[in-house]
């Protein structure tokens, strides 16, 4: 029982106590099942916030980490290398992108994103256009700039002073960014789905609106992709879902499926900005993350693979609904391909986390979206028998909430 040697007790008595981590401790993974200290097995539905996006310990994952970390690891950005330049060339034949800029999260992808639109608005019209538009309810990172311009005031209203020069104005409503935008805005940053915020899709010619005020007043659009890039909603990133394109994409999450990276796309014109020193990273764009989202980014972008994100997508929907037939819970069920919110009605309302603590016991890793929604966020191929399996323990899950 060596590995028992440290236990949940322990992230108590030692850990910075800024997360409150479940009851069981995971040690192992295959696919979408994880195994914790006791050997107890759990269905994945969580997907590590919609990260693992080929489930854990993919076996043609293990052998390009593997494969690469008997190579070389790190070299540093004074030097580049063969895995993140494959990288870079396969988001450039497969995206609007001219240009691909490496880091290791997306707080740090999104905290680029932000700089080099101030920097180009600073270069091409001057000081004055400093401006951000953001949405209300919106997350991107826990950076100090990040973590201002989300939409959630709780994340950032204790460590104020806060960086100046960002709005918040309602998501879906255009009027509202119409009545905002100036000539003094830099960028308008938004998530494709609201993530963090309650998985919300933006509504249909929302986000085409958003392109033509940017174009209106010379602001770069920024999508936020770290929780829908890479596959999440069927489509390679969601942008290819509408008849859009931004001119700065973040991303992150599923694009190591587990190992840490995070970077941004962008135009040629706009990248022309980031001029040697005036932004980087020690780590951003090293070898092993490279190797790893090399091979992620191989086998997402297949039509078998987002295709089954498609079919997947019903499943889910079709298990959840008929759950809530059974039990009366949700309002509504929303959000797109694996990225799905499970909306409380006014029964449940502040209870979502009490179904994902009842979904532990029954042995599945759930996630919640703000107090009243329950998220899934599973791997992109998780074997039907696991949705399946995953689905009759949440319903039993549900059966303890509302008996409870
Ligand atoms: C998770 C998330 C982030 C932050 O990513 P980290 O890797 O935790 O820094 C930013 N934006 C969105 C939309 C996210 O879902």
């Amino acid at each position: 029982m060596s590995q028992n040697t440290v236990t949940r007790q322990t992230f108590d008595e030692i850990m910075v106590p800024n997360y409150a981590p479940s009851s069981f401790v995971p040690v192992r993974g295959s696919g979408s099942r994880v195994w914790d200290q006791e050997g107890k097995e759990y269905i994945d539905f969580a997907g590590g916030i919609a990260v693992n996006s080929l489930g854990h310990a993919h076996p043609a994952l293990v052998e390009a980490l593997h494969e690469q970390a008997q190579k070389l690891w790190h070299v540093s950005n004074g030097f580049t290398n063969e895995p993140i330049l494959k990288l870079a060339k396969q988001l450039v034949d497969s995206t609007f992108a001219e240009r691909v800029f490496f880091c290791n999260s997306g707080a740090e992808a999104n905290e680029a994103a932000l700089k080099l639109a101030r920097k180009y608005a600073r270069d091409h019209y001057g000081p004055e256009k400093h401006e951000i538009i953001s949405f209300v309810n919106s997350f991107h990172g826990r950076t100090l700039f990040t973590v201002t311009a989300g939409g959630q005031p709780k994340y950032s209203e204790d460590f104020a002073p806060l960086p100046g020069g960002i709005t918040h104005v309602n998501f879906n409503d255009l009027a509202s960014v119409k009545a905002a935008i100036s000539d003094k805005t830099c960028a308008v940053i938004v998530e494709p789905v609201q993530g963090e915020g309650g998985v919300l899709p933006a509504d249909p010619g929302f986000l085409e609106g958003l392109r033509m005020l940017c174009d209106q007043h010379n602001a770069l659009l920024i999508f936020d992709e770290v929780q829908t890039g890479v596959g999440r909603t069927g489509s390679l990133f969601a942008y290819m879902n509408h008849n859009v394109t931004p001119d700065i994409l973040s991303m992150a999450k599923a694009l190591g499926g587990g190992f840490p990276i995070g970077g941004i796309l962008t135009t040629a014109k706009v990248a022309a900005s980031l001029v040697p020193g005036t932004h980087g990273t020690t780590y951003g764009g090293n070898l092993l993350a490279g190797a790893v989202a090399g091979k992620v980014l191989e086998i997402v972008n297949t039509p078998e693979v987002l295709d089954g994100v498609k079919w997947r997508h019903q499943k889910f929907v079709e298990g959840l609904s008929d759950i809530n037939q059974r039990y009366n819970i949700f309002s509504s069920i929303r959000g797109s391909g694996l990225l799905i919110g499970c909306v409380l009605n006014a029964d449940y309302q502040g209870k979502a986390k009490a179904f994902t603590n009842a979904a532990e016991k029954e042995n599945l890793m759930a996630l919640i979206a703000g107090p009243n929604v329950v998220r899934f966020a599973p791997s992109l191929i998780i074997p039907e028998e696991d949705i399946a399996e995953g689905l009759a323990r949440f319903e039993r899950a549900v059966a303890h909430v509302v008996n409870a």
